[in-house]
């Protein structure tokens, strides 16, 4: 899922990543200006968050919109959805040009899409905001829970990233018993904060950092774990390290400093380049859970809105995380092949089968 070189014409992108389509939304009377990417509807209907970004030039916001879209087939595959992938990005400060017309007018732009595209929230956008998307067309998810829909998905998020620990634990120490084992927790947010908690309850013994000191204190002090200064979480010697703060924290730089046996965090995107450093990380003998792997409990928290299933169902789909991920690593394994690709190779066959399955109706 690397980049194609950003000087490709538009068309050529599009190849290089395989999309099926992707709609440019432009409305001058209320500025907005949008991209929703249509990766792969083979499973389902393409399934993807809303992001609003100060963008520098509209070809990064095509780049970020075509990878994260591609992001999304993959992760729904593997998580077992009947999904697709899809992303939009709204170009713009969501702090500042934000406003309901904007959002209301792109909820027009996915309403004339007849259900090809589903969106939540993301980066920049907040339940309140697909409140807006919803008074123009049903296809959005993630609304309130006190209009009907799923809320807040980070507990489930963190969840699915404990499974996920868990199925690493079982591979390198033959039980997934997290009680002593170590874990330094980067970025205590939403998710992250989560994390700390089920950690605690499991009496791990949990390093936890931020950007925000203030707050990774009251973190610490609530659910008994340790604060430490992030600029030191490579020097510390504990067994797992779950990134749940920003992409790309592991590259040629961090990978030669890791003590950790087993990487295992929400953020996307966690690895600079997918390629490189997934090989370096099984040379390393480090077990790596890919993060489009284990963070798939926001997506089964939209997909399980949309189909009306429980909350009882939510919470078993996002434990079957634990047996994806030991499945992903088995294959890795047995192929002696990175687990990021060992990923992609399940998450692509599951399309291809459902393809021939589909084509020959
Ligand atoms: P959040 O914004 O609530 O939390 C992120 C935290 O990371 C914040 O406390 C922030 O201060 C901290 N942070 C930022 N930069 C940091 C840095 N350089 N070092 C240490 N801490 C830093 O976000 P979230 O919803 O908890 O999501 C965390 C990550 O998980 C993101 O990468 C997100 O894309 C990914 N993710 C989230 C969900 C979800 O359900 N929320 C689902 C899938 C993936």
């Amino acid at each position: 899922m690397s980049a194609p070189d950003c000087d490709d014409s538009i068309f050529s992108q599009l190849e290089a990543f395989g999309h099926k389509k992707v709609v440019y939304c432009s409305d001058p009377e209320t500025g907005l200006k949008a991209i929703i990417a249509i990766h792969d509807t083979t499973l389902g209907p393409a399934l993807g968050g809303t992001r609003m970004w100060a963008y520098k030039t509209e070809s990064d916001a095509l780049q970020d919109v075509l990878r994260l879209s591609k992001s999304m087939t993959y992760k729904a595959s593997i998580a077992g959805l009947n999904l697709g992938g899809g992303k939009a990005v709204i170009i713009g400060d969501s702090h500042r040009d934000k406003t309901e017309a904007l959002l209301r007018k792109f909820g027009r732009f996915i309403k004339n899409l007849n259900g090809e595209f589903i969106t939540a929230e993301d980066v920049g956008t907040n339940p309140r905001d697909m409140e807006y998307i919803r008074m123009e067309t049903q296809h959005v998810m993630g609304v309130p829970e006190s209009i009907g829909g799923s809320g807040d998905p980070s507990p489930i998020t963190a969840l699915g990233v404990f499974m996920g620990i868990k199925a690493c634990v079982k591979e390198l120490y033959g039980n997934d018993s997290l009680t002593g084992r170590s874990v330094i927790v980067q970025g205590v947010g939403h998710v992250g904060e989560n994390l700390v908690k089920l950690l605690r309850d499991e009496n791990a013994k949990v390093y936890a950092s931020d950007i925000n000191e203030e707050g990774v204190g009251q973190i610490a002090r609530k659910y008994g774990a340790e604060a430490v200064s992030n600029s030191k979480i490579f020097e510390i010697d504990a067994d797992i390290y779950a990134p749940c703060a920003l992409g790309a924290t592991i590259n040629s730089e961090t990978i030669k400093k890791l003590k950790c046996g087993i990487i295992a965090g929400s953020a996307n995107n966690q690895l600079d380049d997918e390629i490189v450093h997934g090989r370096m990380l099984l040379e390393k003998g480090i077990l790596f859970a890919p993060d489009y792997v284990i963070n798939a409990g926001g997506i089964i928290n939209c997909y399980s809105e949309l189909m009306g299933f429980s909350k009882k169902r939510t919470m078993q789909l996002t434990e079957n995380i634990y047996e994806a991920t030991r499945n992903v690593l088995k294959l890795s394994k047995c192929e002696n092949i990175s687990t990021i690709e060992a990923a992609n190779k399940i998450a692509e066959k599951r399309i291809a089968d459902i393809k021939k399955v589909k084509s020959s109706y």
